[in-house]
């Protein structure tokens, strides 16, 4: 399917066609229109994500999920990863900025996270996944409205214009509580970090422990600062970093 002549009447229809469509039938559409290659789903490993790559497995066994590595992530979600990749029959794939922590201090010092942590993020996360994706047709995410005003306006299909692909998110109508019963219903394996007081696990300079009782389900990132999402979701200026 080419995506160069849709409109935005186009998004509005599939949008509305999805609003109350499950995520598998949100995913049976992506693979029936994007070839399967070109289609992939991005995960931070979070708990959105682990349910969405149960739907995945279920719809395209064997699908590419891939998560951008910034060689800081907790050792609970390497674990995790591997507890994943040997969960589901999906092809779990890292995606590097080729970029080192000892060539990022050298360049632009030792804590560029808490320097500048837009830039930081920016060559971690946003340019390495801009590359990953230049090939790719369609990118499944597992945001979902509640998780913060950022997102509280996502479609289930919208245009990244920043990465110029299908942005495609089948969470988007679900809650905190539907992810965590869905979790506990099928024994999924989840992120042990969450039921020590981190509701949203990212990098470790960038992420604290806010205890169990945080109403933010973002609560805990860049706590320390104004940021709350590190571009990967932001069109396009903020994108940049
Ligand atoms: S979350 Fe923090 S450590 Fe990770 S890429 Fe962004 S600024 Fe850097």
């Amino acid at each position: 399917m080419s995506t160069t002549t849709w409109t935005d009447e186009d998004f509005a229809a599939l949008n509305a066609r999805f609003e109350s469509a499950s995520p598998r039938a949100v995913l049976n559409w992506v693979f029936d229109s994007f070839e399967t290659e070109k289609a992939v789903m991005g995960s931070g490993f979070g708990a959105s994500g682990v349910v969405l790559m149960h739907f995945l497995e279920q719809v395209q066994p064997g699908a590419t999920v891939f998560y951008l590595d910034t060689d800081v992530l907790f050792p609970e979600t390497y674990n995790l990863r591997d507890k994943l990749t040997a969960r589901f029959d999906l092809d779990i794939v890292r995606v590097h900025s080729g970029f080192s922590l000892d060539e990022q201090a050298e360049e632009y010092g030792e804590k560029l996270w808490e320097d500048d942590p837009d830039q930081c993020c920016f060559l971690r996360k946003v340019k390495p996944l801009r590359q990953y994706l230049s090939d790719k047709s369609a990118w499944l995410t597992a945001i979902r409205r509640d998780q913060s005003p950022t997102r509280a306006n996502a479609d289930h299909v919208e245009w990244s214009e920043a990465n110029e692909v299908v942005k495609v998110n089948p969470m988007v109508k679900w809650t905190e509580k539907d992810i965590w019963d869905h979790i506990d219903h099928y024994n999924l394996p989840y992120n042990p970090l969450h039921d020590e007081g981190y509701p949203s696990i990212g990098c470790m300079p960038c992420t604290e422990r806010v205890g169990n009782d945080a109403d933010d389900p973002r609560a805990g990132r860049w706590s320390d600062s104004e940021k709350k999402e590190c571009g990967l979701h932001l069109e396009p200026e903020t994108a940049e970093g």
